[in-house]
């Protein structure tokens, strides 16, 4: 799992990131977290990582993530905040995929409150074709996005040389149910951050380096 946690930071924000599967949440997290020197949290890659390892909260959470439900809150919110807790997020981070409901944005608002949430907006078809064309490693869960497949048969991890797959819920069907699931369930909660004035809303369509650039900009202001 990519934690980058430096004691020298350039910024203490607290960030979540908003957005759809395949809105680029990652990639832009990742981003952040390199320009601003702080901490970034995947909650999908911390479930994953606990499936591989078969860990007892890995096999209490597969058969959601496998479908691309969303599991049991309690359990979920309770081992992420944990997670923040032993990382030492009090001073600044940022968070991909946690929240996704407003019990966890409660939750999350109780113990590590954000101060910036950044919604990552992208119509439903460019996700779709963006997922059908997205690999990922087997063995450290690195992310291919599309154009950037390699061209052996048998495609490799450049970080791990680790097995590239597509992930059990990157199948179409899961794909539509997880988006369902964000237009019915968890898009309604973003509303929480709308009202508390911390919403900063992007187009996620450009390329990833615009976006970023968009995303800087968007913590400068108000
Ligand atoms: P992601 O990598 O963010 O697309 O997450 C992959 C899957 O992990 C989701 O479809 C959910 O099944 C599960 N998951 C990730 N984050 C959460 C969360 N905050 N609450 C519940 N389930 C989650």
């Amino acid at each position: 799992m990519k934690i980058n946690n430096s004691a020298m930071k350039k910024s203490d924000h607290r960030i979540v990131l908003l957005g759809k599967p395949g809105s680029g949440k990652g990639t832009q997290a990742a981003l952040l977290a390199k320009a601003l020197d702080l901490p970034h949290l995947s909650s999908g890659e911390i479930l994953r990582t606990e499936i591989r390892d078969g860990t007892r909260f890995g096999r209490a959470v597969e058969e959601y993530v496998l479908k691309g439900e969303i599991g049991p809150e309690e359990l979920i919110t309770t081992a992420i905040l944990g997670y923040l807790e032993r990382s030492g997020f009090g001073g600044g981070y940022i968070l991909d995929g946690f929240p996704r409901t407003i019990f966890q944005a409660k939750a999350l608002a109780g113990a590590f409150s954000p101060d910036r949430a950044i919604l990552l907006s992208v119509p439903d078809r460019i996700i779709i074709d963006r997922i059908s064309r997205r690999l990922t490693c087997t063995g450290c869960g690195a992310v291919i996005g599309p154009g950037k497949e390699p061209g052996s048969a048998e495609p490799c991890c450049e970080a791990c040389g680790g097995t590239l797959a597509r992930r059990p819920d990157d199948h179409p069907d899961a794909v539509a149910k997880r988006l369902d699931i964000f237009n019915d369930q968890v898009g309604p909660f973003i509303e929480f951050y709308r009202d508390n004035g911390l919403l900063s809303e992007i187009d996620g369509t450009g390329p990833a380096s615009e976006i970023h650039s968009e995303a800087l900009r968007s913590l400068e202001r108000d």
